[in-house]
């Protein structure tokens, strides 16, 4: 018989399986379902990006092992594109980890930097992956609450004496997931000094880095004074070069966060194909008109989403940027509820938002992941259920 550890016991089942699992009923019974729940991108790569990787794909080179922490004309690139993009030095071989996902890195640095008894300050609501680094790790967590009244951004004079003592590791993540909320550079400098003052190291989750509306450029964290003593971002091709399935992210900023997370990679994955890498690298160093244009996109889809929810009467605070709209749940319903009762009687996909964290009921997610006539469609089915 096989006996799991005791941490894989206590891991949780990852969150949008059982969503997908839904809808995937709904689809194989012949609805048309329009599936606004999971956040993958529904566009392809650029073409000239798909093109290095064929280029690459032939190299020799690249067929061998990769150097153990990646190749370093890529993570020249992402430093020159965080020069370029938010003025922030960054030297590539010692501030810079190429990880296999973002994700990977966002798991791996509870396991670089927490104990048992030691505590991780999460955002509440918030992306379910901080929490799985965190538990196998053996440590635990203390939640901040995003509230819509402080524009979804966490207070720290919230927390108790005993979280903050325990506290060695804290997450934030703007433009945010769930909330769609934007962070000004006033509360990375803040974070910068309560992260100080508490020997707290930040992990700052740039995954929506490039995707802000109404002209607001999003800001990063390594933009605030101080920023690399304190912590590291997590920045990805994910969703700013729609290359979700390429597994490509990486960690930028504080050399022993990064010396840890480099050695943890050793370890398990010993770096990324190097054509990959190689493709990733054209992507950030060439002309960045693609960019503009998703991020143009995902403007028109939001626009598109807010104009036909205010026409059924939904109320909400319109995204300021990622590729999600938070809605609040109409009274006398659950987040789980509205979500099954929209898959079931609109064929509507959406998250509830009790899977972010407990702050995340009373509301569901959408994603901006159809264009904007199925945005439109989905919204006039929802209308037709009269729950506004
Ligand atoms: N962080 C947030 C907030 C996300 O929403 C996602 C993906 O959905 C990620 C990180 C993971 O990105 P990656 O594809 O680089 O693993």
């Amino acid at each position: 018989t096989v006996r799991p550890a005791q941490r894989m016991t206590e891991l949780p089942a990852q969150f949008f399986a059982a969503l997908v699992r839904k809808a995937n009923e709904q689809i194989a019974l012949g609805h048309d379902v329009i599936n606004l729940g999971q956040g993958n991108p529904d566009q392809p790569t650029p073409p000239r990006i798909v093109r290095a990787l064929q280029e690459a794909a032939e190299n020799p080179l690249y067929h061998k092992y990769p150097p153990f922490s990646g190749f370093a004309f890529l993570k020249e690139a992402i430093a020159r594109r965080y020069k370029l993009d938010y003025g922030v030095t960054l030297d590539p071989e010692t501030e810079v980890a190429i990880l296999f996902g973002g994700k990977t890195g966002l798991v791996e640095i509870s396991q670089c930097l927490l104990d048992p008894g030691d505590v991780c300050l999460v955002p509440d609501p918030g992306y379910p992956d901080y929490w799985s680094g965190v538990s196998l790790a053996g440590a635990s967590m203390a939640f901040m609450p995003l509230r819509e009244d402080n524009g979804f951004l966490p207070d720290y004079t919230r927390l108790t004496p005993s979280e903050l003592t325990r506290a060695k590791l804290m997450f934030v993540n703007y433009p945010n997931n769930p909330t769609a909320a934007a962070a000004p550079l006033s509360f990375y400098e803040d974070t910068v000094r309560f992260a100080e003052k508490h020997g707290i190291v930040v992990a700052s989750d740039f995954a929506y880095g490039a995707i802000g509306f109404d002209g607001r450029k999003p800001v990063s964290f390594l933009q605030a004074a101080g920023a690399k003593d304190v912590g590291v971002e997590y920045y990805t091709m994910s969703k700013t070069y729609n290359m979700a399935g390429w597994r490509v992210g990486f960690a930028l900023g504080n050399r022993e966060v990064i010396r840890l997370l480099n050695l943890m990679q050793d370890h398990y994955y010993c770096s990324l194909f190097g054509g990959i890498q190689a493709a990733a690298a054209a992507a950030l160093t060439g002309p960045q008109d693609s960019v503009d244009t998703l991020r143009a996109m995902y403007e028109r889809r939001r626009n598109a989403l807010f104009g036909a929810l205010t026409g059924i009467g939904w109320q909400a605070k319109p995204s300021e940027g990622s590729f999600f709209a938070w809605l609040p749940v109409p009274k006398g319903y659950t987040s789980a509820e509205l979500a099954d009762r929209l898959l079931l009687e609109a064929k509507v996909v959406v998250a509830p938002g009790i899977g972010f964290g407990d702050n995340g009921e009373g509301y569901v997610r959408l994603g901006l992941l159809a264009p904007e006539a199925r945005l439109e469609e989905a919204v006039a089915r929802i209308g037709k259920l009269g729950l506004f």
